[in-house]
């Protein structure tokens, strides 16, 4: 059997047989809504809902898509951003027994066509300004019935009467029509009594199709149970150092990507906190402004988000003491933006943490008590048990590179209707179920992982492999970067070479020769980039990572065409 050092550090921290409580999320949000009542769940733009007002909303909810037809196991498609509708209509679907299909505000229509599609759902929840962009594909999708909200709904009075207003300045306010099958979400709620008929379910039932590329790139839903998503939650919370009813939540990374769904809204729940909503990650002046107002305590994020803060301008006249503690997720937290980051909020401990769709998400953080090491993604969380693996599909010995395997409660159950990607990517191995990661990792003595690259990011350049990590490690140290990403470009005698892709601090300029010229101080020659391109901001997913695969195919094709 391979070792399991990390459980020597549960010893004094952390239980080692984790038992999940094997609750619906339904559940979750009962048991809270019945211990804490009053405490309020969320804070929107100042306007509050306590915790006995978002499950009788969520009720109402389910009552109504009950009577609109919507059966269990049905899917419904929620394109919102952090609000409480999103809260609202991830908690009444699933009471109404219905799988919640996430999709992303940032998508094309197209993109929109291929997941209404592929998960069969027949009614979609939809913020007023994303409504033109269904109304592109409706013809061609499965949808029979929309429901239409806007953030103006979720505001009291008289901000719900300005915010049209400024949205219209903006250009954001589409005006949609009533029609038989498009009805007012809000208006559908307060119609509604809060008693949903009673649904058979279990926690084994799916509870969302969460769409991923996964290791092979084509998008397809994870399936993730009940069961998953509240036994994430719960290893979340053995790991973190909340006081249940006294935490207060910044909650600016998206609630349709799993990792703010867990993290952010799921965890948050589970310790009746205080979920301060910002629906765009990017409004860098909100996410300040509502952590010194609230004075958030937790605040989950991801790497280029705690970099964004740590250079705003607006950041020095914010007071950011109140946050104790943040999960960094969802990609390589460099030294530099953990370090910055405890200095400007006055020692947040900021640890780093992994995880991915297929796994509900997290499995490794590092530990909140006692030591921390960092550039590692920490040790596996309670109940996870984890392997690395060559590619013979056996253990490597200790401190060797292998694919990342985990099993675990929170492991999916597949993915929605590709049996054959589900067989690629779940292994059984020794009674339980190993997915295999994609991810490419280390593990020394004492059970602290570390993510080395991505399969499919290894850039190959005349032979040597080159892990995109250590490169951007070292083009972040340059005091005139702000964000970098190197990808891997074809060359004609290496085969590969690396290809550097920056965004430069407001008011910094230097040139490719400086760049090169700081990364041949700090890397073998084959690693420093052979090529350096600037741009004004690197292009990101709605949950904040950077788009390797889009800068890598851009670059590529002007290689191509020179
Ligand atoms: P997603 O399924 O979109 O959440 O992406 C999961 C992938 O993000 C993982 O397979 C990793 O490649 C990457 N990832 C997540 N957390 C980290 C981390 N702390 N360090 C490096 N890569 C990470």
């Amino acid at each position: 059997p391979a070792p399991r050092p990390w459980l020597e550090h549960y010893e004094q921290h952390v239980p080692h047989d984790f038992q999940p409580t094997g609750h619906t999320l339904p559940q979750l949000l009962q048991q809270t809504a019945q211990h804490y009542p009053k405490h309020t769940a969320m804070t929107f733009i100042g306007a509050r809902t306590s915790y006995a007002e978002l499950l009788t909303q969520a009720q109402q909810l389910a009552a109504a898509l009950q009577k609109m037809g919507v059966k269990p196991g049905d899917r419904v498609a929620v394109m919102l951003p952090n609000c409480p509708q999103f809260v609202i209509s991830f908690f009444g679907t699933l009471i109404a027994g219905a799988i919640v299909v996430n999709t992303s505000p940032l998508y094309t229509a197209h993109e929109l066509e291929h997941q209404l599609q592929d998960s069969g759902s027949e009614t979609l929840i939809i913020m007023d300004m994303f409504y033109p962009r269904y109304l592109e594909i409706q013809e061609r999708v499965p949808v029979k019935r929309v429901l239409v909200t806007g953030i103006q709904d979720a505001l009291p009075f008289p901000k719900n009467l300005l915010y049209p207003l400024k949205a219209r300045k903006e250009g954001t306010w589409v005006n949609v029509q009533p029609q038989e099958h498009v009805l007012n979400f809000t208006k559908v709620i307060d119609s509604q009594t809060p008693y949903p008929a009673a649904v058979d379910m279990t926690a084994q039932d799916v509870a969302l199709l969460q769409y991923t590329g996964g290791t092979t790139g084509t998008p397809k839903g994870a399936m993730l149970t009940h069961a998953n998503l509240v036994a994430n939650a719960e290893q979340a919370r053995l790991w973190m150092d909340l006081t249940t009813g006294q935490e207060v939540t910044l909650a600016a990374i998206p609630f349709f990507h799993v990792y703010g769904m867990t993290v952010a809204m799921n965890l948050s729940i589970l310790g009746a906190a205080n979920m301060v909503l910002v629906p765009n990650a990017r409004d860098i002046k909100m996410v300040l402004s509502e952590i010194q107002k609230n004075k958030a305590t937790l605040f989950p994020g991801v790497p280029t988000l705690y970099n964004a803060i740590n250079n705003h301008p607006d950041t020095p006249r914010h007071d950011l003491s109140s946050i104790r503690a943040c999960i960094s997720g969802s990609a390589p937290l460099l030294l530099e933006t953990a370090h910055k980051f405890k200095w400007i909020t006055g020692g947040a401990n900021l640890v780093e943490g992994y995880g991915l769709t297929e796994s509900s998400p997290v499995t490794h953080v590092n530990p909140i008590f006692g030591e921390q090491q960092e550039g590692s993604i920490g040790l596996p969380l309670p109940g996870v048990d984890a392997l690395i693996m060559n590619d013979d599909g056996q253990p490597v010995p200790t401190g060797e590179r292998g694919e990342l395997w985990v099993a675990g409660p929170m492991v999916m159950k597949g993915y929605w209707q590709r049996p054959e990607e589900t067989a690629r990517t779940l292994a059984e191995r020794g009674g339980k179920v190993w997915l295999k990661t994609g991810d490419i990792a280390t593990m020394d003595e004492r059970g602290f992982f570390r993510i080395v690259d991505r399969k499919k990011d290894l850039i190959i350049a005349g032979g040597h492999n080159i892990y995109p990590r250590e490169v951007e490690e070292v083009l972040m140290m340059h005091p005139a970067v702000l964000e970098a990403a190197a990808v891997g470009i074809p060359d004609e005698y290496r085969g590969e070479s690396v290809h550097a892709v920056l965004a430069l601090k407001p008011g910094q300029s230097v040139t490719e020769a400086d760049i090169r010229a700081f990364c041949k101080q700090e890397l073998s020659a084959y690693k420093v980039p052979r090529s350096v391109e600037f741009r004004s901001e690197l292009p990101k997913t709605a949950a904040l990572k950077i788009l390797r695969r889009q800068l890598a195919q851009e670059a590529t094709e002007r290689v191509i065409q020179e």
